[in-house]
């Protein structure tokens, strides 16, 4: 057995063991063909099957939901912040954006540079620390669309529910919560996602999106840039990043093997709910500064008195072997980010680790 970090990055982040096992034995002769699938033609059979398995797979977790189709992109969620406007925010619209935390604020600073931005709902006055309430969001008629962040990876927040647009189409950036429980993929026009968090290593970004939704794209933006034509070229219109999707597709098929999404999701909640227990029932010594209700199991913030007693935490973390508690640089405090491939036994560990912690600094 390989020694295993307990790893707790916020993205690129932990990939199972498995997976990284399974890649290990075909890395230098990828099936039968004496190269690695780095060094193959995109264009050849053997690369297509693996681009292609891992559409299928991908919708097939979804349920297959007709009419939907799976694009391969790179430049990360980044790039569709700016991507997402270009295509679909069109003259005498406005594009319209729930404000729920440091991911979703950039999404609308790229929107601004194309053209009309709105705010649906907002929870900055609460500093993030809520997703807005439902009721809350007000959406334009002149709506080009309703653009939701799924789960905000830096402040620790996570959608229970979605908002319902009626006719006005949905837009998710699921970078962070991608594949970690069930849900509906038809509530959604149009779902993105950087794969480096939930779904495989960095350097693919996923879109699923409705194919009338990506069908025509205007045609004065630059051609790489359009979704049309990602579609039309299934996603081989120039070199794909090969190595990531070929890692993305036995992610999935790790994801298949435990089950599916009601698998994953049952597991998920098992290890969100040891380490939100312990902070719960510490007393205050840990807190959570997210509300109840819009609490992420994806990203798990928290907590201690003062920023000395956090930094002795990290330190004390490190010295134990843990990595990557230290909360994102723009909010300060500690985070566990606790996405489908970390075991149990690594939130285990992480528990085990912060009662002693209280213990001896309580
Ligand atoms: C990490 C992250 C991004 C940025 O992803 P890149 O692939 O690095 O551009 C965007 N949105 C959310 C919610 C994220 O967690």
């Amino acid at each position: 057995m390989s020694k295993r970090a307990y790893n707790f990055n916020a993205g690129p982040a932990a990939l199972p063991l498995e997976v990284l096992e399974r890649a290990q034995a075909e890395f230098v002769d990828f099936r039968g063909t004496g190269m690695s699938i780095m060094e193959m033609s995109h264009r050849g059979k053997v690369y297509e099957e693996v681009h292609h398995e891992a559409e299928s797979r991908l919708l097939s977790l979804l349920g297959n939901p007709e009419g939907y189709k799976v694009l391969f992109l790179q430049g990360g969620a980044s790039t569709q912040f700016a991507m997402i406007p270009m295509n679909f925010l069109t003259e005498g619209k406005t594009a319209s954006y729930v404000l729920s935390g440091s991911w979703a604020d950039k999404a609308i600073k790229e929107a601004k540079l194309i053209g009309e931005t709105h705010i649906a709902a907002s929870s900055e006055a609460d500093k993030y620390m809520s997703i807005p309430d439902l009721s809350s969001i007000e959406i334009p008629d002149n709506a080009a669309y309703l653009h939701v962040t799924s789960n905000e990876t830096i402040e620790g927040t996570q959608y229970q529910q979605y908002p319902k647009t009626g006719n006005v189409p949905l837009i998710a950036d699921m970078s962070s919560d991608i594949l970690c429980r069930q849900f509906d993929a038809t509530q959604f026009d149009f779902i993105y996602a950087g794969a480096q968090k939930n779904l495989g290593p960095s350097g693919v970004t996923v879109v699923i999106a409705k194919e009338e939704m990506i069908a025509e794209s205007p045609k004065h933006i630059p051609t790489m840039l359009r979704y049309s034509t990602h579609l039309k070229n299934d996603s081989l219109y120039n070199t794909p990043p090969s190595f990531s999707v070929y890692m993305v597709n036995e992610v999935l098929k790790w994801i298949d093997e435990k089950g599916g999404l009601a698998g994953v999701e049952q597991a998920n909640r098992k290890k969100a709910g040891l380490i939100y227990d312990i902070i719960d029932s510490s007393e205050g010594f840990y807190r959570g500064p997210v509300d109840a209700g819009s609490r992420s199991m994806m990203n798990i913030t928290f907590r201690l008195a003062s920023e000395e007693l956090e930094k002795q935490f990290i330190k004390e973390s490190e010295q134990a072997g843990f990595i990557g508690l230290k909360g994102h640089r723009s909010v300060g405090g500690l985070r566990a980010s606790i996405y489908n491939a970390v075991p149990y036994d690594t939130c285990k560990a992480l528990v085990d680790f912060m009662t002693d912690f209280q213990k001896s600094h309580g």
